[in-house]
Order: C-alpha cells, then structure tokens, then sequence
C-alpha cells in the first residue's frame, strides 16, 4: 500500500479532529504529501472519522489523477493540492468547520491577534478568503490567490465555510487548527462583551522571537 505511514496518519488524525469538535459529521478532510513521490494522501469522500480505515484513504497526484484507492477521495482535493502548491514546505493540510473559526467566517471575519497563540499560523492575522462553492476548482483558485497575497501564513479562513491549516507535519498542521479554533472562539466571545484589544506589531513580533525558541528543543 502506498503511503502507508500518511494513511495511518490521516486516520488518527481524522479521529482527533472528530473528538475535539473540529468538525461536525463527515465534514472536514486531511492530507499528506510526499514531495519525492509527487503523491497527496487525502482522506475519502463522505465517510465518518471513526469508520476511516487506512485503505480507504486515497493517493492521489495534485493534478487529480487517483493512484491507488477504491474510495472517492475528499471533494475539497483540489483545494488541498493547490495549498501544497503554494506552501512548498507544506506536508500536511488540515481543513475544518470548527465553530468558532466558522463563526467568524460567516461574519466575514478574519481572525486577528486578540491571543498571541495567533502567532502559530506565522502571521498576525489569518486572512479571510471570498466565498466560494466548496470543493470546486473556483474555491481551491480563490484559496490560493489569498495564500499567494499573504505569503507568511499558514492558514486561512474561508467566508462562510470553514479554515484551512498546513504545516510540516500531520501534527503541525493539526495543532495550528485547535490553537486557530482557540483563538477564534476567544475573539467571539470578547466581541460579545466588548472590543477585544488586539496585539500591536511589535508585541507580536516579541511574541515571533519567543516561539522561536519556545519548547523541548530550543536548538530547533
Ligand atoms: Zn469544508
């Protein structure tokens, strides 16, 4: 079986995305991609988080031709091809309705620096794209001109849709996702009661030089 390990990745994760309340039903897809072997492992079409097995992930190239799988893959693929297109150094995307990110896509939000863990996504604002029909070319082209326009981050909010987070790794991409939804949820309810205050550039720029060496390994 072709990429195995992003397989077993793909559903473990799908699981956790389940659990979190990152995603409702079958909403909400996740992908690998190798770069060496050109291949994108992306999760299928319409079934459950906890009803994914690794074969029924599918392999896929960015192009959208299928190489190995019996399932339909996700209808956002292209979406996440053409976020590995934009963001060379991207293994894994992560894409989700999760609440509070969703509700300031509906209020056409983008999210901003009201808690410094924004700084996770590289930038002080994640940008709100325009909203588009999902899983359609249109949606995946629209996605990555605002990737293109805001080259530092590494996630975006989609108008009435949802988010979409990429990083190094399955975990990388996950964890930008939960902080995001954080983030998010905190500027809702500051917005409830008030104006939320939101981080100058240079306190995020502070904040930037204190995640570079922040963690277990700070030669990293
Ligand atoms: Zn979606």
């Amino acid at each position: 079986m072709l990429m195995e390990g992003s397989r077993e990745r793909i559903v473990a994760y799908g699981k956790r995305v389940a659990s979190e309340g990152l995603a409702v039903g079958t909403s909400g897809n996740l992908s690998e991609f190798d770069p060496k072997m050109g291949l994108m492992a992306i999760s299928p079409s319409g079934v459950g988080y906890f009803d994914t097995n690794p074969e029924d992930v599918v392999v896929m190239r960015l192009d959208g031709t299928i190489v190995e799988g019996e399932r339909r893959p996700s209808s956002e693929a292209p979406l996440h091809a053409q976020t590995y297109r934009c963001r060379p150094n991207a293994r894994a995307v992560v894409h989700t309705h999760s609440p509070f990110a969703t509700t300031l896509a509906a209020l056409g939000q983008p999210i901003r620096a009201v808690h410094f863990t924004i700084a996770d996504a590289g930038t002080d604002v994640v940008p709100l794209s325009p909203y588009v029909t999902f899983g359609t070319p249109e949606l995946a082209e629209s996605v990555g001109k605002t990737l293109a326009e805001n080259p530092k981050t590494q996630a975006v909010l989609m108008e009435s849709h949802g988010l979409i987070a990429c990083g190094a790794s399955m975990d990388d991409a996950f964890t930008l996702a939960v902080n995001l939804e954080f983030v998010a949820r905190v500027q809702w309810q500051a917005e409830c009661v008030g104006k939320p205050r939101v981080l100058t550039p240079s306190e995020m720029g502070s904040v930037a030089e204190r995640f570079s060496t922040y963690g277990q390994d700070a030669s990293k």
